[in-house]
């Protein structure tokens, strides 16, 4: 019996994953399900050929979650996923354009293979860093590289809270990308060189406002290579206890919002509402509360450009229907939907949440750049 065969064989041929899958919901036919991707399992771990439609079925998943979420049988779905990427890259029939990324991770920490002078790029004078300190902020590779503001809102909202983080000079890609496509190996050996260099600064909490960073260093990190001696914080679970403790105190803002949620942090989708509730923002949920992913990660944008775009409009699609805004919380999701949009020349108001809430209480709100 071959690894997984168990769980693959419990599938009850319920289809409750199709309708969940965005990228079967983008496309015609039924070719792209959830319940077809661990079909390919036996044909993958014989070596056999398969179809264009069924090796492309392999990649065409961010990993998002939404399949595992509603399967009845509790089929670890994006666990085989994986399983078949580490297969598939090991009998050399994974993606150009996935290897490619992945070798821009392990030689120059950096999926985009950004120069690394840059990655500071956005600490501006008004910002209170630290050389040393317990503290340290952890900035990632989306928001160094495209989504800078949200970087200086949390610095902002940190410092005003009494709280002076120091950067990670040496700081590299959290490596989501190498753990989405089967790169174990490789993801451990880069989990090992950063957690051993974050522990050599004497770092005693790591504070992330990427959900992608914050859930591979405090999940994946310790699986991988073991447990850290440090703590690692997603930015928005202190700005929710600072609220409510009274150390930040948001300013109204009149505005209805749709909330893009983070496919990492589906499973705490109360703490970017309760910081909405505390600026008087009303959230008129996204795809009726159903969780939709921004069709960005894991590989599925460079390699399906299209049926990726095609998944990012279903949220713009959405917001536009109920709210004013589409309030993010993931720079990655802020990238793509940013850049199909502006591709299309379709106007865009999204905004992250420590930007709004930065906003709130420094008094400066202003519109969402499209
Ligand atoms: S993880 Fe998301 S994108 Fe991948 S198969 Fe499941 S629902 Fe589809
Ligand atoms: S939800 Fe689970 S049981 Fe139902 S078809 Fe998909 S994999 Fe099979």
């Amino acid at each position: 019996m071959h690894r997984f065969q168990k769980e693959i064989s419990s599938c009850i041929d319920c289809k409750k994953c199709w309708d969940v899958c965005p990228a079967n919901m983008v496309t015609e036919g039924n070719r792209f399900t959830p319940q077809g991707k661990i079909e390919s399992l036996a044909k993958i771990i014989a070596g056999e050929e398969l179809t264009q439609d069924e090796m492309d079925n392999i990649y065409l998943s961010t990993r998002c979650g939404a399949c595992d979420d509603v399967c009845p049988v509790d089929i670890p779905i994006t666990d085989i996923i994986q399983y078949e990427r580490e297969l598939l890259a090991q009998q050399g029939r994974e993606p150009a354009k996935t290897t490619a990324i992945s070798m821009n991770i392990i030689e120059r920490n950096s999926p985009g293979s950004m120069d690394p002078s840059t990655r500071f790029d956005w600490v501006t004078d008004d910002l209170e860093i630290a050389e040393n300190s317990d503290i340290a902020y952890m900035t990632g590779c989306w928001i160094a590289h495209s989504q800078p503001d949200i970087a200086r809102s949390t610095i902002r909202l940190l410092n005003h809270a009494g709280i002076k983080p120091m950067l990670l000079k040496e700081e590299k890609c959290c490596g989501l990308f190498l753990i989405d496509n089967g790169h174990l190996e490789e993801a451990a050996s880069h989990a090992k060189g950063f957690v051993d260099y974050i522990e050599s600064l004497g770092v005693k909490k790591v504070i992330a406002s990427c959900p992608g960073c914050y859930l591979v260093l405090g999940q994946d990190y310790p699986k991988l290579y073991r447990e850290l001696n440090f703590e690692v914080e997603h930015s928005l679970n202190l700005f929710r206890d600072m609220i409510a403790d009274g150390t930040l105190k948001p300013g109204k803002l009149d505005y209805t919002v749709s909330v893009r949620d983070a496919c990492p942090l589906r499973k705490s989708k109360d703490v970017p509402r309760s910081i909405l509730e505390s600026m008087g923002v009303e959230v008129k949920e996204l795809f009726d509360g159903k969780h939709v992913c921004c069709g960005g990660p894991a590989g599925f944008k460079p390699n399906f450009p299209e049926i990726s775009s095609d998944v990012a409009m279903l949220s713009v699609q959405d917001y536009k229907k109920k709210a004013d805004m589409m309030i993010s919380y993931c720079p990655f999701c802020m990238h793509h939907i940013g850049g199909v949009c502006k591709s299309k020349d379709e106007e865009l108001n999204m905004k992250d949440i420590s930007v709004l809430l930065a906003e709130s209480i420094f008094g400066d709100v202003k519109e969402a750049e499209s």
